[in-house]
């Protein structure tokens, strides 16, 4: 198994580069912002709850993500690897992925943080407001998103820096040209089915 972390702020472009990355090397994906979306749409108890903190441009409480995590987890038990898309977002997030993949024999071996200027990252994801119908993506919520990205995700970057798994790409090149770099890491462990 691969498993690996795509880190980023909000707007970074973990969504696009995900697709990439699983038509390429066939990993299970698991974005936990289209998971909460989801049950948001299908108006479950835990889309619900989520709803209050999404809207507002808050984290939603760690143990209703790792829950959800987990059983996700769970589901895909003989995937290749997976790719996680905005998880783990907090520190103890990180912890808990940690615990749940030595539980199944296996650990993040990469994460690999997409580095973007904030006034690109604002730029795209008001542009992204215009057509995702999302009702985060306008500029209040945005500048709320950006600052829980720093005081409660980038801590998650050196928490992978100190286990000596992070590798940082710029991410505010050509999609095409940002996917480059990102293979160039992700091929020193698993190469893409062709
Ligand atoms: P973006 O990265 O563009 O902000 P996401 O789709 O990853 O968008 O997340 C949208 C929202 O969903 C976040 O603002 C947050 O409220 C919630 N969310 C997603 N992933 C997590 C997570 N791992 N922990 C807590 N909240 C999350």
């Amino acid at each position: 198994m691969f498993n690996l972390v795509l880190f980023g702020p909000p707007g970074s472009g973990k969504g696009t580069q995900s697709e990439n990355i699983v038509s390429n090397y066939k990993l299970q994906h698991i974005s936990t912002g289209d998971l909460l979306r989801d049950e948001v749409s299908r108006h479950t108890p835990l889309g619900t709850e989520a709803k209050k903190y999404m809207d507002q441009g808050m984290l939603v409480p760690d143990e209703v993500v790792i829950g959800m995590i987990s059983s996700k987890i769970d589901e895909s038990a003989d995937a290749r690897g997976f790719i996680f898309d905005g998880f783990p977002r907090t520190r103890p997030q990180a912890e808990a992925l940690d615990k749940l993949l030595e539980f199944k024999h296996t650990r993040i071996h990469l994460v690999l943080a997409l580095d973007v200027p904030e006034a690109e990252l604002v730029k795209r994801l008001v542009g992204r407001g215009e057509t995702s119908g999302r009702s985060d993506d306008n500029e209040e919520v945005i500048a709320k998103r950006i600052k829980e990205y720093h005081s409660k995700t980038q801590p998650v970057a050196s928490y992978y820096n100190a286990h000596g798994k992070l590798e940082t790409v710029t991410g505010n090149h050509s999609i095409a040209e940002t996917f480059k770099s990102l293979t160039k890491h992700i091929n020193k462990y698993l190469l893409p089915v062709t």
